[in-house]
């Protein structure tokens, strides 16, 4: 058995495997797609220390550091189950969807968190090419351009007040008949002069020229015509959604999915902790997602030098 087993291989489940690691445990990561979501980033510029760097770069020196200690790296494995310890101090057991059992004396889940589609021509094929889903990472790459936030719920409209300071313009696009922001987002979002907001809006397509987005066009849902808005970006803001699924009715979620933690990224389960985008820390950021990491693995390792001798 393990004494710290990671599920998960982002920056979270890579920053908990060098920490375990460096207690000189037996440690353990199983991971679907090492790297998780910064695979599939252009630029990241905000990794504090690397001025700038790509994300399949990243992911790879993300690994690199890991094999550099005496980890035991499983990829390509998903985890289906988790079951928690029969006794108080025992061995959680991690099904995987391949039919295996890991046990260990703790476990990290670190499985992250996907971006919502909208699902509609355009999306998929300009993803980084103007195709963009998080304003923390991607708004200043859009410096002085025209941009559409889809989505008026809370995130939308953050992002879009965040984005209307960087950008030239920002077209805030919602399928319902209002924005479903809080009232006091709304107003400063209409207190502002480079802003224009659609409801009943649905989006249609994102179009491009080949290489990048040129526009997007959408359905007045009450007049049934079809519009076009000319621009550089589309930020996509229609939820983030954790990767928890296998986890319902094992660890307490909060109503958006995330696993519910405290400030040392304790689970509701004793001997499993959690970190990074899948967690109820806020923010879901690369840099904290590491941070989350480390201090879940300190947890861990507090945990076992705790139970009694047998
Ligand atoms: P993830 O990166 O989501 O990793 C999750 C890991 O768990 C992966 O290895 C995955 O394969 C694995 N996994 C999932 N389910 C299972 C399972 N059941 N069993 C086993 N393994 C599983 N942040 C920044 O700070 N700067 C940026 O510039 C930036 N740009 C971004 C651009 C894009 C397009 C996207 C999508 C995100 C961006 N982010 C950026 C956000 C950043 O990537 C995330 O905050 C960060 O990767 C979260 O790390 P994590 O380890 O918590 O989860």
């Amino acid at each position: 058995p393990f004494d710290v087993l990671i599920v998960g291989g982002g920056p979270a489940g890579a920053a908990a495997a060098v920490y375990a690691a460096r207690k000189g445990i037996r440690v353990g990561v199983a991971a679907e797609r090492f790297g998780g979501q910064t695979n599939d980033t252009m630029a990241i510029e905000n990794y504090i220390s690397v001025l700038e760097t790509d994300g399949p770069k990243f992911a790879l020196a993300l690994e690199a550091q890991v094999r550099h200690y005496d980890v035991d790296i499983m990829n390509l494995q998903r985890a289906d189950r988790i079951v928690p310890a029969p006794t108080p101090g025992g061995l959680v057991a991690v099904h995987m969807a391949n039919g295996g059992v890991l046990h260990s004396r703790s476990v990290i889940v670190s499985t992250g968190a996907r971006w919502r589609n909208v699902n509609v021509p355009g999306e998929a094929e300009y993803k980084n090419k103007g195709v963009a889903y998080c304003p923390h990472c991607d708004g200043p790459l859009f410096k002085g351009k025209r941009v559409a936030v889809i989505g008026g719920g809370n995130s939308g409209i953050e992002a879009a007040i965040d984005l209307a300071g960087i950008v030239q313009h920002v077209t805030v696009i919602e399928f319902a008949d209002a924005l479903k922001a809080d009232a006091v987002l709304v107003n400063k979002l209409k207190s502002l002069a480079n802003v224009t907001i659609h409801v009943n809006a649905q989006t249609t397509q994102i179009t491009g020229d080949g290489q990048k987005v040129n526009g997007i066009s959408y359905k007045d849902r009450v007049s049934s015509e079809i519009h076009h808005v000319e621009l550089e970006g589309v930020f996509v803001q229609i939820g983030l959604v954790p990767n928890t699924e296998f986890l319902k009715g094992t660890l307490e979620l909060s109503k958006f999915g995330e696993i519910v933690v405290d400030a040392k990224c304790h689970t509701s389960l004793p001997g499993v902790f959690a970190a990074g985008d899948v967690t109820t820390v806020p923010y879901k950021q690369i840099v904290i997602a590491a941070g989350e990491g480390s201090k879940a693995a300190l947890s861990a390792f507090d945990y076992l030098i705790r139970q009694p001798v047998d």
